[in-house]
């Protein structure tokens, strides 16, 4: 049986968004609600990884170290919530580079299912952006959209266009952790 792994975008989806990039650990400030969503997902057996685009890099906004450092801050959050993130994949390409990890493209779900050694058939996958959607169906995970981020605006008003078939739709991480916790059916038609 494959292991229950969970993979989630980080910047909107885990941590409030800004629009310049997260290029501080002062900078990463957890969405409400979400860490406790991780830990109840944690004790329910379920190992959480992230993957998510950082062209701040690339860009020479912020180094490895930095990232690091904000990870660190990341990590013991999640530990203070009872929350834990096995790993971190992530882009640092900017477009320009052409890369095959930058989402939409679904580079760093292989990773993961690499790393891993799993098959990435219905694995969950979550964030806040058209994208993400696209990366996680591209490599055949089960797409998950949560209406923060990037997609908050859609709370009250039309879905986003270009999701792809079947991907689930959620209010935010709390929402979508109960969905899964539930086994609930939760995807447009
Ligand atoms: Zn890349």
């Amino acid at each position: 049986m494959n292991m229950k792994l969970l993979i989630l975008d980080r910047d909107g989806t885990l941590n409030v968004p800004k629009d310049d990039f997260i290029t501080s650990p002062e900078d990463w400030v957890p969405l409400p609600g979400a860490l406790e969503a991780v830990a109840r997902l944690n004790q329910a057996g379920w190992r959480v990884v992230i993957v998510s685009n950082q062209p701040g890099i690339g860009r020479g906004l912020l180094d490895m170290a930095v990232l690091n450092a904000i990870h660190t801050k990341m990590n013991k959050a999640m530990s203070a919530a009872g929350a834990r993130v096995e790993a971190v994949f992530f882009c640092p390409h900017v477009p320009d580079d052409a890369c095959t990890c930058r989402k939409p493209a679904p580079g760093l779900y292989q990773q993961v299912a690499e790393r891993y050694g799993v098959s990435l058939k219905g694995v969950p996958a979550a964030g806040d952006s058209v994208w993400d959607a696209q990366a996680a169906y591209a490599a055949g995970c089960a797409p998950h959209l949560l209406l923060t981020g990037n997609s908050e605006m859609c709370r009250n008003g039309p879905l986003p266009p270009d999701l792809p078939p079947g991907t689930c739709v959620h209010t935010d991480l709390q929402a979508f952790a109960d969905a899964i916790l539930n086994e609930k059916t939760c995807c447009l038609a």
